[in-house]
């Protein structure tokens, strides 16, 4: 980004902290209590009670990534074979089934925050064991911190452990408790650019909206791995959610980790190092674009609620989009989850 690119971004930065300050001195005059989720910068700073909000994710039919793998290795204390492929597979929809059985709760196979709280025990340090390990995925391979799966709750993960208390506006405490399991099980991931064949463009939110929920993180990789497979191509990914999730510049939406905005794909196959690419345009490819729209949907099926693109050509099939205003040059693409509480993000029946 050029100079003045900058300077405007500085200048941004600096109105936004006036206008954070307007709003905590006005907010602190009235007395009025504003959820974290709906203003920006109080989500931006850490020591926000992140944890009001958090609530355990549903896993079941389709789900993948982290929060399957972090979920599956807290099954192991009843389960120990259970394999962990990260998948919400046959064996793990048993096991889910078995520990709700032995918990005396319905039988569903699907993962609530009920079977959560039964199977998310409370851990501190030199503790070792399944949750032990799910801890440390949760804090290593989500949050990237660098935590290695040993299965002993060692100084690294407890360093980690502190740090994300204090992210999340815990009590330090050292321990892993109730709160703190739901705000990791909870919590946002980004995409593994370096290993996966998606790479990222920045919009005026940088690399700050690169955070959504595991299973579209996994599914978007998934996608990317199967178009790749196809066409040796990469996928570029522009914004998704802000850590926290919350509202966010230039988007009505992105605000709960459902969402994502990638680059459509051009016929010289550089999505990820040229700029912008419009299918008004000469130079985009819409055979390849309707191939990546197409492995967006097997990646993730039935968990697709829409695409938005404009390009007309791209109006029926597995590889459709529809139309939405400004959408010329990127997609966007909504997950959606069965029964979520907001008709924005549930899925269609
Ligand atoms: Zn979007």
């Amino acid at each position: 980004m050029g100079t003045s690119g900058e300077r405007s971004s500085r200048l941004t930065g600096r109105l936004r902290a006036i206008a954070l300050t307007l709003l905590v001195v006005q907010v602190a005059a009235l007395g009025i209590a504003v959820p974290a989720v709906e203003g920006r910068q109080r989500i931006r700073s850490a020591g926000m009670e992140i944890w009001r909000y958090a609530a355990y994710p549903r896993v079941g039919p389709t789900d993948r990534g982290t929060n399957v793998l972090i979920l599956q290795h807290l099954l192991r204390a009843g389960s120990p074979k259970l394999d962990l492929s990260s998948t919400y597979d046959r064996s793990t929809r048993l096991a889910i089934a078995q520990a709700q059985k032995k918990a005396g709760m319905r039988v569903t196979g699907r993962a609530d925050g009920r079977l959560w709280d039964r199977l998310a025990v409370p851990l501190r340090r030199g503790e070792s064991g399944h949750a032990v390990r799910a801890l440390q995925v949760a804090l290593g391979e989500k949050l990237g911190w660098g935590v290695k799966v040993t299965g002993t709750f060692d100084k690294r993960t407890f360093s980690a452990l502190r740090r994300l208390q204090r992210d999340v506006g815990l009590r330090w405490t050292g321990r892993v408790d109730d709160r703190t399991w739901r705000v990791l099980a909870w919590h946002y991931e980004r995409p593994a650019f370096g290993r996966s064949s998606l790479c990222d463009y920045s919009t005026v939110n940088g690399p700050e909206a690169n955070w959504a929920t595991s299973s579209v993180i996994a599914w978007l990789e998934r996608a990317a791995a199967i178009f790749h497979r196809r066409t040796g191509l990469s996928v570029a990914v522009g914004d998704l959610s802000r850590r926290f999730g919350g509202r966010i510049p230039g988007h009505g939406t992105h605000g709960r980790g459902m969402e994502a905005d990638l680059r459509p794909i051009r016929a010289d196959g550089r999505q990820c190092s040229v700029g912008g690419n419009d299918w008004r345009e000469r130079g985009y490819d819409r055979r390849n674009t309707r191939l990546l729209v197409r492995a967006l949907r097997t990646a993730a099926r039935n968990r697709v609620l829409f695409i938005a693109f404009n390009d007309p050509g791209l109006r029926s099939g597995k590889g459709r989009a529809r139309f939405a205003p400004g959408h010329n040059d990127h997609l966007h693409i909504t997950w959606c989850i069965p029964g979520h509480r907001s008709s924005l993000y549930r899925c269609a029946r």
